[in-house]
Protein backbone atom coordinates (compact mmCIF):
# COMPACT_ATOMS: atom_id res chain seq x y z
CA UNK A 1 0.00 0.00 0.00
CA UNK A 2 1.43 3.52 -1.05
CA UNK A 3 1.10 5.64 1.35
CA UNK A 4 -1.11 9.16 0.54
CA UNK A 5 0.20 12.95 0.23
CA UNK A 6 -3.05 14.17 0.12
CA UNK A 7 -4.34 15.09 3.80
CA UNK A 8 -7.05 12.89 4.21
CA UNK A 9 -10.46 15.00 4.52
CA UNK A 10 -14.21 14.08 5.93
CA UNK A 11 -15.95 12.42 2.64
CA UNK A 12 -18.79 14.90 1.52
CA UNK A 13 -22.51 13.70 1.09
CA UNK A 14 -25.41 14.68 -0.29
CA UNK A 15 -27.42 15.04 2.60
CA UNK A 16 -24.47 18.00 3.73
CA UNK A 17 -23.40 18.92 0.40
CA UNK A 18 -24.64 22.51 1.29
CA UNK A 19 -22.33 22.66 4.06
CA UNK A 20 -19.32 21.99 1.63
CA UNK A 21 -20.61 23.95 -0.94
CA UNK A 22 -21.03 27.26 1.15
CA UNK A 23 -17.46 26.58 2.81
CA UNK A 24 -15.90 26.68 -1.46
CA UNK A 25 -17.66 30.31 -1.01
CA UNK A 26 -16.09 30.74 2.30
CA UNK A 27 -19.58 31.06 4.11
CA UNK A 28 -20.45 28.28 6.91
CA UNK A 29 -23.68 27.17 6.97
CA UNK A 30 -25.07 24.25 9.49
CA UNK A 31 -27.66 22.42 9.85
CA UNK A 32 -30.31 23.23 11.59
CA UNK A 33 -33.55 21.87 13.15
CA UNK A 34 -36.52 23.16 11.90
CA UNK A 35 -38.50 22.50 15.32
CA UNK A 36 -36.37 23.76 17.66
CA UNK A 37 -33.14 25.89 16.10
CA UNK A 38 -30.30 23.48 17.19
CA UNK A 39 -27.47 24.00 15.18
CA UNK A 40 -25.21 20.64 14.44
CA UNK A 41 -22.12 20.39 11.60
CA UNK A 42 -22.90 17.36 9.63
CA UNK A 43 -27.08 16.89 8.78
CA UNK A 44 -28.56 14.22 11.56
CA UNK A 45 -31.18 11.45 10.67
CA UNK A 46 -33.08 13.26 14.08
CA UNK A 47 -32.69 16.43 15.98
CA UNK A 48 -30.47 15.24 19.09
CA UNK A 49 -32.46 17.94 21.52
CA UNK A 50 -36.07 17.48 20.23
CA UNK A 51 -35.88 14.47 18.01
CA UNK A 52 -37.45 16.13 14.90
CA UNK A 53 -36.39 14.91 11.42
CA UNK A 54 -37.03 18.14 9.55
CA UNK A 55 -33.46 20.37 9.12
CA UNK A 56 -32.90 23.60 7.18
CA UNK A 57 -29.55 25.39 6.66
CA UNK A 58 -28.18 28.34 8.36
CA UNK A 59 -25.32 30.80 7.99
CA UNK A 60 -23.58 31.45 10.94
CA UNK A 61 -21.19 34.31 11.73
CA UNK A 62 -18.20 32.31 11.64
CA UNK A 63 -17.59 33.84 15.64
CA UNK A 64 -16.71 31.99 18.38
CA UNK A 65 -14.46 31.42 21.18
CA UNK A 66 -11.77 28.60 22.10
CA UNK A 67 -12.98 26.09 23.94
CA UNK A 68 -9.77 24.03 24.47
CA UNK A 69 -6.56 23.23 22.14
CA UNK A 70 -3.04 20.94 22.01
CA UNK A 71 -0.50 21.25 19.62
CA UNK A 72 0.51 17.98 17.76
CA UNK A 73 3.83 17.32 17.35
CA UNK A 74 4.27 13.21 16.09
CA UNK A 75 1.99 12.10 12.99
CA UNK A 76 2.15 8.50 11.46
CA UNK A 77 0.29 9.94 8.90
CA UNK A 78 2.34 10.62 5.65
CA UNK A 79 0.13 13.83 4.77
CA UNK A 80 0.77 15.37 7.69
CA UNK A 81 4.34 14.70 8.36
CA UNK A 82 5.17 18.36 7.02
CA UNK A 83 3.11 20.09 8.88
CA UNK A 84 4.15 19.31 12.31
CA UNK A 85 3.76 20.86 14.62
CA UNK A 86 0.31 22.41 14.33
CA UNK A 87 -2.23 22.92 16.62
CA UNK A 88 -5.83 21.63 16.83
CA UNK A 89 -8.32 23.83 18.52
CA UNK A 90 -11.77 23.08 19.67
CA UNK A 91 -14.20 25.64 19.10
CA UNK A 92 -17.78 26.70 21.03
CA UNK A 93 -19.57 28.66 17.88
CA UNK A 94 -20.95 32.16 18.77
CA UNK A 95 -24.33 30.89 17.59
CA UNK A 96 -24.79 27.72 19.92
CA UNK A 97 -21.30 27.36 22.74
CA UNK A 98 -22.39 24.04 23.05
CA UNK A 99 -21.64 23.25 19.53
CA UNK A 100 -18.02 22.26 19.68
CA UNK A 101 -16.15 22.39 16.22
CA UNK A 102 -12.47 20.67 16.14
CA UNK A 103 -10.24 22.23 13.28
CA UNK A 104 -6.80 23.19 13.00
CA UNK A 105 -5.49 26.87 14.02
CA UNK A 106 -4.49 28.55 11.00
CA UNK A 107 -2.18 31.97 10.89
CA UNK A 108 0.48 33.38 13.12
CA UNK A 109 0.55 33.29 16.56
CA UNK A 110 2.72 31.89 19.34
CA UNK A 111 1.22 28.45 21.14
CA UNK A 112 2.74 29.59 24.60
CA UNK A 113 0.32 32.99 24.55
CA UNK A 114 -3.01 30.71 23.19
CA UNK A 115 -6.21 30.59 25.94
CA UNK A 116 -9.50 29.06 26.30
CA UNK A 117 -11.71 31.73 25.56
CA UNK A 118 -9.63 33.62 22.83
CA UNK A 119 -11.88 34.52 20.28
CA UNK A 120 -11.23 33.20 16.80
CA UNK A 121 -13.14 33.23 13.13
CA UNK A 122 -13.62 30.80 10.71
CA UNK A 123 -10.81 30.83 7.92
CA UNK A 124 -10.93 28.39 4.67
CA UNK A 125 -8.46 25.87 3.61
CA UNK A 126 -8.73 24.39 0.09
CA UNK A 127 -7.81 20.82 0.35
CA UNK A 128 -8.08 18.53 -2.56
CA UNK A 129 -11.45 19.01 -4.55
CA UNK A 130 -13.14 20.46 -1.08
CA UNK A 131 -12.68 23.44 0.89
CA UNK A 132 -12.25 22.53 4.68
CA UNK A 133 -13.92 24.47 8.16
CA UNK A 134 -10.79 25.89 9.62
CA UNK A 135 -9.81 28.67 12.58
CA UNK A 136 -7.72 31.65 13.07
CA UNK A 137 -7.33 34.16 16.14
CA UNK A 138 -9.60 37.11 15.79
CA UNK A 139 -7.63 40.49 14.64
CA UNK A 140 -7.99 43.68 14.91
CA UNK A 141 -9.35 43.49 11.70
CA UNK A 142 -12.38 41.12 12.05
CA UNK A 143 -14.35 43.38 14.75
CA UNK A 144 -17.46 44.97 13.25
CA UNK A 145 -18.48 47.80 14.23
ZN1 LIG B 1 -34.86 20.11 17.38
Amino acid sequence: MTASLEKPIPIPTEADRPYWDALREHRVVLSRCVACGWLSQRRKMMCLQCHSEEFDWAEISGRGTIYSFTAVHQTWVTAFKDHVPYVLVSVAIEEQPSLILVTNLLGEYDFEELEIGQPVVADFEPCGSEVLLQFRLQGADDVQS
